[in-house]
């Protein structure tokens, strides 16, 4: 079979079978336990719970699946991203961040690598390449950004970075592994909030490291075991249930998106609409080179405050919420949480509701607010 994503969604329901006994469940066995019998020799198989787990195995393994690359899981998104910067920066370095991306990985640079010696820039995700990489160890790019969606070559990012001899490491969150594969346009590592649509049910933290450089990897599994942020074989159970449906999600959330997107163009009351999937969007030609699909998040602007959240409020199918990645459609305004963006700027999020049901509902709330 040859390795495309449709390929890996195949196989991925299978990749227990291999090991089967007769008399094995087919589904994943939970395995709570900080301990396990351990007689003699202390190598060669699970110990002590923070050191590994069973159920991580399973969840690293179908991850590492999708990914092509070695998995390591982590108990959220941020867990995931702390523990590549540790693995990777030493006092005195210098690491560049994108200045329009998920804000708390600047919060962790300012509030934490600063004051252990580790200097921070930040660029716009859109002039990424504007600009030398010389002195920076890690350069750290989420590509489509998260709330404006702009894009950046990740091909050409990972080159320069690689001639000055750093690290890139790319935030996939948005995308999953199988709308966007960083590892294969030369990153470094792919860091991911599984939070979102890969547990894709709205009811678990997690996240994972991902890399095709085996020292990069013991880095960071030192780092887990070491520091002890680990995930519970309870969440790990979750998101390796949530992955067994992510392509049949994350298919209808794409594809969904492309044609909300569209019409949402069309509206009226609507302004400044962000979709890499629209011909004439700025990121469109070169998401359509890098993306293997365009993703389920679309930006726009109301005229006010009040018109979005009346108009997120007022449509049935739509969930208040930060966050996004899950079965129900969310919006939030996002510059409540803090981003530079315009009072009435909407973060829509879609889910995997019926496409002309959540149409219908949104035109309708859009035509209340608005007319
Ligand atoms: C949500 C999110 C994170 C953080 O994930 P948590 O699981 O909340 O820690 C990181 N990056 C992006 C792009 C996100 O959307």
């Amino acid at each position: 079979m040859p390795d495309t994503a449709k390929s890996r969604a195949a196989t991925l329901a299978h990749l227990r079978s291999a090991g089967f006994a007769k008399g094995d469940p087919i589904p994943l066995p939970l395995t709570m336990a900080s301990i396990f019998h351990a007689p003699g020799d202390a190598t060669g198989f699970d110990q002590y719970g923070r050191f590994s787990n069973p159920t991580w195995h399973a969840v690293e393994h179908a991850l590492g699946h999708l990914e092509d690359a070695q998995c390591v899981a982590f108990p959220s998104g941020m867990a995931a991203i702390s523990a590549a910067f540790f693995a990777i920066v030493k006092s005195g370095d210098r690491v560049l961040l994108p200045s329009d991306g998920y804000h708390t990985t600047r919060a962790l640079a300012e509030r934490f690598l600063k004051p252990f010696g580790v200097g921070y820039d930040v660029r716009p995700t859109a002039s990424m390449l504007d600009g030398s990489f010389a002195g920076y160890r890690a350069v750290f790019v989420e590509s489509p950004s998260n709330p404006r969606l702009d894009i950046c070559d990740i091909i050409a990012v990972a080159k320069a970075v690689h001639a000055q001899g750093g690290v890139l490491i790319v935030d996939n969150t948005t995308m999953t592994p199988f709308g966007q594969r960083p590892l294969d346009l030369g990153a470094d590592i792919v860091v991911s909030a599984d939070t979102k649509a890969i547990n894709g049910h709205s009811d678990v933290l997690f996240g994972h490291v991902a890399s095709r450089d085996a020292d990069i990897v013991a880095r960071v599994k030192d780092w887990r075991e070491t520091a002890g942020g680990i995930p519970g074989p309870f969440e790990a159970w979750l998101v390796h249930r949530g992955l067994e449906t992510l392509e049949v999600r994350f298919d209808r959330m794409c594809s969904s998106a492309e044609t909300i997107a569209r019409r949402l163009k069309g509206h009226r009351a609507v302004s400044g609409l962000r979709f890499p999937g629209l011909e004439g969007d700025a990121s469109h030609n070169l998401a359509r080179a890098q993306m293997e699909r365009f993703g389920f998040l679309i930006s726009f602007e109301l005229a006010s405050e009040e018109q979005a959240e009346a108009f997120i409020d007022g449509c049935p199918l739509i969930e208040a919420a930060t966050s996004f990645g899950g079965v129900h459609t969310s919006a939030e305004r996002r510059s409540k949480r803090g981003d530079a963006v315009p009072p009435g700027f909407v973060r829509l999020a879609i889910g995997c509701e019926p496409v002309e049901e959540l149409w219908q509902a949104i035109e309708t709330s859009l035509d209340r607010v608005t007319s």
